[in-house]
């Protein structure tokens, strides 16, 4: 039965990196992982809901590039957010697996995963980032996550807003100037409902301003939710 070295699944963290030589940690849903065929060993196994690392001689970043670079190259194309994520986080990954400066932050990499996660038109680039998102929380957990959070109506923003939210983080409620946006009273509903506290903001402007001032040296600000949203965050940007 294959044993797992780390790895988070489901939002769980299995870490057993430092167990007693000869120890080994077996999960009892993960029969027939050993190998992928005969003499071929499973040595990490990543998907839409986590990942595993089963030898501990594997290089996350280098198994979190090769998850991210099939994606890109499966991506249709047809949606921004997959289309250029993919590729975009495939490139940084590559980089930093052979040791260059990569062209994004971690900060970067995890808005882009997050914008993909939750603006891509299909499963693929809704779950293509997941185990990267997971390793980058699990690995860089003192990051303070600050969403500035706005949706249309026409989506089905409270799912949204549910898997937003779902790893935590502090949410500021905020609606973009569109009559399609939902307003920030009903998202903190929402939020309430789920037992989540919430700050509301009647714009994007007052929004980045609260953010900002109450920003923290490792504070990554992240603004999602709707394209109308992103636009408004650019024009108050200047
Ligand atoms: S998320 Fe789906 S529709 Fe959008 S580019 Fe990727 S594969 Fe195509």
């Amino acid at each position: 039965m294959a044993h797992v070295v780390y790895g988070v699944w489901d939002g769980v963290v299995h870490d057993h990196r430092g167990l007693a030589p000869g120890a080994v940690a077996v999960l009892p849903g993960l029969q027939g992982f050993d190998e992928f065929d005969e003499g071929n060993h499973i040595r990490a196994f990543f998907g839409d809901r986590g990942f595993f690392v089963f030898d501990p001689d594997v290089h996350l970043i280098d198994a979190l590039w090769r998850y991210m670079d099939k994606a890109a190259e499966q991506s249709c194309g047809k949606c921004t957010p997959c289309r250029m994520g993919t590729q975009l986080v495939s490139q940084a990954l590559d980089a930093m697996r052979h040791g260059k400066p990569s062209p994004l932050s971690l900060d970067d990499i995890e808005a882009l995963a997050e914008q993909m996660a939750t603006t891509s038109l299909c499963g693929l680039g809704q779950t293509c980032a997941n185990s990267l998102l997971a390793a980058l929380h699990r690995h860089f957990p003192d990051y303070r996550r600050q969403f500035i959070l706005g949706f249309s109506r026409e989506k089905d923003w409270p799912q949204m807003l549910r898997q937003l939210t779902a790893d935590g983080g502090d949410f500021l409620l905020t609606a973009a100037q569109s009559p399609r946006a939902v307003s920030p009273e009903a998202m903190q509903a929402e939020l309430h409902a789920l037992g989540m506290q919430s700050v509301t903001a009647p714009n994007v402007a007052m929004a980045l301003q609260q953010a900002l001032c109450d920003a923290g040296e490792h504070t990554l600000i992240c603004v999602t939710g709707s394209l109308f949203l992103v636009g408004d965050t650019l024009k108050a940007m200047g």
